[in-house]
């Protein structure tokens, strides 16, 4: 390896001086590799990366990502990213999106697919956020009796048992294209 090979947590550049760019972290003083790759130091725009020698997998600031809900708690939801700008990713990386400010009871289940919005990457943590439009569930179930569900103007309506719930609905949910991406 040369000497631009990183390793995870290697020190980068200093956040006075650079921004931390692809595969990076900050850690309130330094930038550091998230990954293995090489060294990408760019003295124009003041952005630190690391080239991933395969598949970039950590999201960067304003990509889409596609993933599945791990866990929900209660004002936030963490997610596992499945795709990034529509390329799948094996890593598994997960990120977290605030939900605080949204007035809806079930925002999302465990298990549903979702789409989120990446902001920013703060002390190793990806956050994201799913208050846009295109945001949100792409994909879930009846609370109840795990059925099939269609959207009712802002809610959701159990073809099984009838039931009628609430989740913050991508405005593309329902398009079958996503269905297929769950393996
Ligand atoms: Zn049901």
């Amino acid at each position: 390896m040369s000497e631009n090979a990183t390793f995870p947590g290697d020190k980068i550049a200093s956040i006075e001086e650079y921004e931390a760019g692809y595969n990076t972290f900050d850690d309130g003083d330094m930038v550091r590799a998230a990954t293995i790759g090489q060294k990408d130091i760019d003295k124009t725009t003041r952005i630190a990366s690391v080239k991933h020698p395969k598949t970039l997998s950590i999201p960067k600031d304003g990509d889409i990502v596609i993933g599945t809900v791990a866990a929900v708690m209660s004002s936030m939801i963490a997610v596992s990213i499945d795709f990034i700008n529509g390329k799948p990713t094996t890593s598994k990386v997960e990120c977290i999106c605030g939900t605080r400010n949204i007035r809806i009871r079930n925002i999302a289940l465990v298990n549903d697919i979702v789409t989120l919005k990446i902001l920013s990457h703060l002390n190793g943590t990806i956050h994201a956020t799913i208050s846009e439009p295109h945001l949100g569930v792409l994909f879930t179930k009846c609370r109840k009796c795990g059925g099939k569900v269609v959207p009712m103007r802002d809610a959701i309506k159990c073809t099984e048992c009838a039931w009628i719930d609430e989740r913050k609905l991508s405005s593309n949910f329902g398009k079958s294209d996503f269905v297929h991406l769950r393996e």
